[in-house]
């Protein structure tokens, strides 16, 4: 996981690259990056799993390009809220919840994204 985005930098939209290969058990897709995304090569191109995943990911990545959002290895950032991450899982409040959960807000606004697919 990395972020190149710094505070205050002019920042110019970049294509995003799509990337299939093979994910962990239970994960569909990843936004690597700004300009990167993966998707489990076991979800069929043609499927409706595979729009959503995109527009899933591509609003992730938006948000990391804008500087909105920014995922350490031990951390996420979303505006000026800082969240522990760890093992998969992130910090809210004293509880630790699945990444990807519908709990934290930069998710919520990528599963609407979702809904425009
Ligand atoms: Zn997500």
């Amino acid at each position: 996981m990395r972020n190149k985005a710094l505070p205050g930098l002019v920042r110019h939209a970049k294509p995003i690259t799509i990337e299939q290969k093979k994910l962990a058990p239970g994960i569909t897709a990843e936004a690597i990056s700004e300009s990167k995304i993966v998707i489990s090569k076991d979800v069929p191109k043609d499927s409706e799993l595979y729009k959503r995943a995109i527009a899933h990911e591509g609003h992730h990545a938006k948000e990391m390009a804008s500087g909105r959002i920014a995922y350490g290895d031990n951390f996420v950032r979303d505006g000026d809220q800082v969240f522990a991450r760890g093992g998969g899982k992130i910090q809210q409040g004293s509880v630790w919840k699945m990444e990807g959960s519908k709990d934290f807000p930069w998710e919520r606004r990528a599963y609407r994204a979702e809904e425009d697919v």
